[in-house]
């Protein structure tokens, strides 16, 4: 056996005797049911979807992606600029920018593919980026892929990220803060308006990713950034990532961003299901404000602190006691998935309940139930 080999069985076995193995389980939606769904055998309501809405499994929706196959096919053939950029890339570029309020809009194949392409085209090696200490593992691997030196900010901590800018702004050409809006693994919301005083007091630019706050906080564009970033994956209940700033940054992104330019476009189907998503939304706006009113339920139930977002954290602490309470939850009928390191610090594994339009008030007070009945 090569040493390569020798390393790699090495590492995983020592993830497997922390706890920290990730497993692939297969899971079958229940189309007649939205949330439900089968997983290793067991019919499971789901607390654990980023689908806010129970979009990806409308029907008004699905035929919107039936219309556009018949239409356009199944897949694009090229990139945006040789074949795929089908008109209906443009309608939903400006359907978004016109939620979010800004000039322009840029779709990306997904919302990793997002930050990979705009993130090393707005700064590079003479450049300061200022993350906070708990942004996602797609916008660190942007930074990487930049080269600029990045000095991470405490979390949520407005006063150490001018601190910051204070003591390393001048050290540098360029500077870009990055958070993002609602985070996704705690729920809670960034200091978005300092933190954009921050960045224009100090000759930098504030990107914020939107990822859990789009389609699930009920105004679009009520926080200020000079680039938004965001998925159409979750809330949205389909496929592909936007970026939206100024008509001079969005055609920066367009000329330069690798992961635009270098891959296939996305299918159209996936295109029509994301306007059908928006339009939907815009006529029925009383969808998005349910997330967070289960959440809510949900915190006040249980005596937590009131949820900020559709997203709420039940920290653990080790990774065995959260993969146990996960498959007590997951024997009495409820899909709650545990979150490990890396993805969250260490020591801090957590149980992350996610709430959707779809669920019922029951639902939260049975699940609640069994969390109080366990002790989890
Ligand atoms: C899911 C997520 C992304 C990546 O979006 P995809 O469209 O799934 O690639 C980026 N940022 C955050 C905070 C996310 O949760």
């Amino acid at each position: 056996m090569s040493t390569l080999e020798e390393s790699i069985n090495t590492t995983l076995e020592d993830l497997h005797r922390k706890d920290l193995a990730r497993s692939l389980l297969e899971t079958v939606p229940h189309a007649e049911s939205p949330g439900n769904m089968t997983c290793n055998q067991q019919s499971l309501l789901s607390f654990s979807s980023n689908d806010y809405l129970g979009l990806s499994q409308h029907p008004r929706i699905m035929d919107a992606a039936k219309e556009a196959i018949n239409h356009y096919g199944i897949g694009a053939g090229a990139s945006r600029y040789i074949t795929g950029n089908y008109p209906l890339y443009p309608q939903l570029e400006q359907q978004i920018s016109a939620l979010k309020q800004t000039d322009g809009c840029l779709v990306f194949g997904s919302g990793y593919l997002t930050h990979i392409g705009i993130i090393p085209v707005l700064v590079g090696r003479s450049d300061l980026i200022l993350a906070d200490k708990l942004v996602h593992a797609s916008i660190i691997d942007a930074i990487k892929l930049s080269g600029a030196t990045c000095m991470r900010f405490r979390h949520n901590d407005a006063e150490h990220c001018d601190e910051l800018l204070t003591a390393q702004r001048s050290s540098y050409k360029h500077c870009l803060i990055i958070t993002e809006h609602v985070f996704s693994m705690d729920g809670d919301i960034a200091p978005t308006h300092i933190l954009f005083d921050l960045a224009s007091q100090h000759d930098a630019l504030l990107l914020t990713d939107d990822a859990h706050g789009f389609g699930v906080l009920p105004d679009w564009s009520k926080h200020p950034a000079h680039i938004y970033m965001g998925t159409l994956s979750k809330a949205i209940g389909a496929y592909g990532g936007y970026v939206c700033a100024s008509q001079s940054l969005i055609e920066f992104f367009t000329q330069k961003a690798r992961s635009l330019i270098y891959t296939t476009a996305l299918p159209a189907n996936v295109i029509a299901s994301a306007i059908a998503a928006l339009t939907f939304l815009q006529e029925s706006p009383e969808r998005m404000t349910k997330p967070l009113a289960h959440a809510r339920y949900f915190t006040k139930l249980l005596d937590l602190p009131p949820a900020v977002s559709a997203i709420v954290p039940y920290v653990i602490g080790s990774s065995d006691k959260t993969l146990e309470a996960s498959q007590q939850l997951a024997d009495n009928g409820f899909f709650v998935s545990a979150i490990r390191p890396p993805t969250v610090p260490k020591d801090t594994a957590r149980l992350r309940f996610t709430f959707s339009a779809d669920h019922t008030e029951a639902d939260i007070e049975t699940l609640v139930g069994v969390i109080t009945r366990f002790r989890i």
